[in-house]
């Protein structure tokens, strides 16, 4: 974590938000310090009275799980909730705040379903509550790459792949369901044909649930954040990527090619009936 990430205790007024993702979606944050350069949820920004840039603050919903309680009083189930859309909710402070940890235990025992997407393997502190409650949750980790050099530039703060990938393997040996989300795979550096093979290879073994698939969303600053962080790789493969959105051509073809090769790595691996493209 950044020594200059700015934390500050809030209290919300609700916790569970209306969403065309799931039924509900839930944050016991506002703002990351994974600090992922391609991080659209930046958009929050707008919202907030924040100096900092994104990825330096987090806002921490200290009362989360009692105002929960309330938000779920009139709720009728079936009903599913996703974790979490403008934070990830295991980042490094839910460590001392166990925020999302008490909500998913209210939510469990409720009866709620939950899709939890993270980027941390402090999920595994959390593998009791999954268990006991494995007919109700589909967990799943974001994969964007398996190089360590490429993700510390992408996802700094993020647990490293191969943990990610640990991590999914142990939760379904203990009868979760899992999933991953391959995205953002983006132009020059995470469609790439040797990326792809390297994530589809080491996915073939997981038994997997589903497998989506997504590209990079450049709005909210995104591609500007993206030149900045990485610069220092190499100009032309950046100058590439950004041609990719202000281009049509360019952006069909992308998009075409990232489809192509991710369904010839998936029947490869035998792994094609698990895809779900999301564009
Ligand atoms: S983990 Fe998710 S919310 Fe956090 S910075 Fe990365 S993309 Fe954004």
């Amino acid at each position: 974590m950044k020594d200059m990430l700015k934390v500050r205790e809030i209290h919300a007024k609700s916790v569970l938000n209306k969403s065309k993702l799931s039924d509900f979606t839930l944050n016991c944050y506002v703002g990351c310090s994974h600090r992922c350069l391609y991080c659209y949820a930046r958009y929050m920004k707008k919202f907030k009275e924040r100096p900092e840039d994104w990825g330096e603050f987090v806002d921490v919903k200290i009362n989360a799980p009692e105002v929960l309680k309330k938000d779920i009083k009139r709720i009728k189930l079936p009903k599913e909730v996703y974790m979490s859309t403008v934070c990830d909710g295991w980042q490094p402070l839910e460590e001392k705040y166990k925020l999302s940890r008490a909500c998913l235990r209210i939510l469990l025992e409720a009866g709620f379903n939950m899709s939890i997407l993270t980027k941390s393997s402090l999920i595994r502190r959390d593998f009791d509550l999954l268990e006991a409650h494995n007919k109700q949750v589909s967990l799943g980790m974001t994969i964007t790459t398996l190089n360590t050099e490429l993700k510390r530039l992408l996802e700094p703060g993020a647990s490293e792949p191969q943990e990610r990938i640990d991590t999914l393997k142990e939760a379904r040996q203990k009868g979760i369901e899992i999933y991953v989300f391959l995205g953002p795979l983006m132009p020059e550096f995470t469609d790439t044909q040797s990326n792809l093979e390297e994530i589809f290879s080491a996915l073939k073994s997981l038994e997997l649930d589903r497998i989506y698939i997504d590209r990079l969303n450049p709005r909210w600053g995104v591609l500007e954040s993206l030149k900045k962080g990485l610069e220092g790789v190499g100009g032309e493969r950046v100058r590439l990527l950004v041609d990719s959105y202000t281009n049509d051509g360019n952006y069909r073809n992308y998009s075409h090619k990232l489809r192509y090769n991710a369904t010839k790595f998936a029947s490869q691996f035998g792994l094609a009936d698990r895809v779900r493209f999301c564009f």
